[in-house]
């Protein structure tokens, strides 16, 4: 079987019963020729496929649903795992229903193995968050790529017919994919979250070299989310702020009139105006929800923007109960990696990290090429404080006091350092190499690549980001650079409140060298900076709103959080 394309044999069977003709969701080039209309439909047929793999196969596991979702036995996915985690066999794999059931497991290995690797989820998804999800899934089904209403809205948009208020119920946002991985994944997480919102199907750029595939797995069942490379709006990726079908255009100067625009564009991007911003206070009861295409371009992350309307924090608040739960939840449901960097992930892990006491993950982002003294001493100024990792015993200084772990052993810690370059981990690693830990802890420090520069549109490089992401996501704690949203999706998608480490004035370790933040939510730098009712353009700052904080490292920027 070739893992990075998904064809085994069971990929070609299972898509059968979806009704889809060719299964290749890696490549998305699906061709779907009968899809089941309903939620309902799609849920019948699942259990009814249930009922024969419950009579045929003997070796499944079970995993409970909820809401409706079907009961589901899957295929075990314990056979690829070694030793220790086969103890703990009984994991849902689904979530408590966050995820649906019928993927291919082999198609998608991480979708199904990732339970085996990260801790319990620490929030739930709410009953009417998992319902939404349903829902949503089915529209992206009925109007995905490849269906019949899909091609009639590509068509109209081709021909420069405007197309308002459509009665076949099928709207769509395209996601313009640009900048780093960070951004890309608060852009995609924030687009899905507004795409389910405004009953839009989700459909993403896949960016040049067409990368999304490399990175992740389809996360819609029976569809594809993956733009195709022929979007009538060829030059899509150049829109600017001035395009006239910029919402803030439209607002401002064209009296909300839609009129001769084929599509309505919004500008997210985190230098956009004020006036720009407005596309958070539609409630789509405006004019908005008339337009059949939508395009967003966002490097940002848009939840908290999104609670700054009433309409859509009232859905919102019913979706997460749990204010600084958004981007962890999303993020489990819809960014699962592709086999291959699956295989980075956990060939890393296994090797490096698995067997300590305690992981810490730190993540380093530099600009400067050459190496930099006062970010190294800001870092270790850090860990100290947090008494994150031990100190060092000086030269020819006493015996350390020695920390051990069950069964007598010395305690021990796998650090996790990722950064372009290579310098700060040799630091740290010859470091506790060359002198013991003062309090005997067994320190071993790991980095899976140093890229030196950043690189675009580069499918190694970026699947090495997506993995050290990732495996940052699964330590216990950690350390991340402020302003990084590289850093912000290590810690979010890991559940984890990191301590932060503020960026340093004249090349001086400050003082604190780190905070502790006071959410596990990325920080979002292009809110409203206006409340929606009065729309007050000019505030320096966003206005002040329950559940949302300034960030700790940028005072421009908000984060939600549980507190009030
Ligand atoms: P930000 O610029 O820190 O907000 O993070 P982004 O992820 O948006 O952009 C930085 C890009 O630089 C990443 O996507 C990677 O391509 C690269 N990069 C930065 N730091 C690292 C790192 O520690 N490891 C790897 N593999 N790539 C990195």
């Amino acid at each position: 079987m070739d893992s990075t394309t998904g064809s085994s044999t069971e990929a070609r069977e299972d898509p059968g019963w979806l009704g889809i003709e060719e299964a290749s969701p890696f490549t998305g080039k699906n061709k779907v020729t009968k899809v089941a209309a309903e939620a309902k439909q799609w849920s019948s047929l699942v259990n009814a496929t249930l009922v024969v793999l419950i009579m045929t196969m003997p070796p499944l596991i079970f995993i409970g649903g909820r809401l409706g979702a079907p009961t589901v036995w899957i295929k075990s996915t314990v056979a690829n795992l070694s030793a220790p985690d086969r103890e703990e066999s009984k994991k849902d794999a689904l979530l408590g229903g966050l995820l649906v059931p019928g993927f291919d497991e082999q198609s998608c290995v991480s979708r199904y193995q990732s339970v085996y690797y990260r801790k319990n989820m620490t929030r739930q998804p709410s009953p009417y968050l998992i319902k939404k999800l349903r829902e949503h899934e089915a529209l992206q089904r009925r109007c995905g790529p490849s269906t019949e209403l899909y091609i009639q809205a590509t068509e109209r948009l081709r021909s420069g017919q405007q197309v308002l208020d459509s009665n076949d119920g099928c709207n769509y946002l395209v996601l313009i994919s640009y900048r780093g991985l960070g951004n890309r994944l608060l852009a995609t997480t924030s687009a899905f979250l507004y795409a389910m919102l405004t009953n839009r199907v989700l459909l993403v750029d896949p960016g040049h070299g067409n990368t999304l595939p490399k990175l992740f797995c389809e996360p819609f069942p029976g569809t594809t989310w993956v733009l195709s490379s022929d979007f009538p709006v060829t030059n899509f990726r150049d829109l600017e702020e001035a395009a006239p079908e910029n919402y803030a255009n439209v607002v401002l100067n064209r009296s909300r009139s839609v009129t001769g625009l084929r599509f309505v564009y919004a500008f997210l991007d985190h230098a956009s105006s004020q006036a720009s911003r407005l596309v958070y206070c539609d409630d789509h009861r405006e004019f908005l929800h008339r337009v059949q295409w939508m395009i967003l371009r966002t490097d940002q992350y848009m939840p908290p923007g999104l609670f700054y309307n009433p309409v859509y924090r009232e859905e919102l608040d019913r979706m997460f109960p749990r204010k600084d739960s958004v981007f962890y939840i999303v993020s489990r449901y819809l960014l699962h990696p592709s086999n291959e960097v699956w295989g980075m992930i956990t060939r890393f892990y296994n090797s490096y990290l698995k067997k300590a006491d305690e992981r810490l993950g730190i993540q380093i982002r530099v600009f400067d090429d050459k190496p930099l003294q006062h970010i190294l001493d800001q870092v270790l100024a850090c860990t100290s404080q947090e008494h994150l990792l031990p100190g060092v015993v000086s030269t020819g200084g006493g015996t350390p006091s020695v920390s051990t772990a069950a069964g007598g052993r010395s305690r021990s810690k796998a650090v996790l350092i990722t950064c372009l370059s290579s310098w700060y981990h040799d630091n740290i690693r010859e470091m506790y190499w060359k002198s013991a830990s003062t309090d005997g802890e067994v320190v071993s420090v790991h980095q899976p690549s140093h890229e030196g520069r950043q690189h675009w549109y580069h499918d190694e490089h970026d699947m090495k980001a997506l993995a050290e992401i990732y495996l940052l996501s699964l330590t216990d704690k950690i350390v991340t650079t402020g302003w990084s949203t590289f850093g912000y999706v290590a810690h979010a998608l890991g559940g984890m409140t990191p301590y932060i480490t503020v960026k340093p004035q004249n090349e001086t370790v400050p003082d604190p060298p780190c905070m502790r933040t006071v959410s596990m939510e990325p920080c979002a730098f292009t809110v409203p900076h206006f409340d929606c009712a009065k729309k007050n353009f000019g505030e320096d700052n966003p206005p002040r709103m329950p559940n949302v904080r300034t960030c700790e490292d940028a005072f421009w920027g908000v984060k939600l959080t549980d507190a009030e």
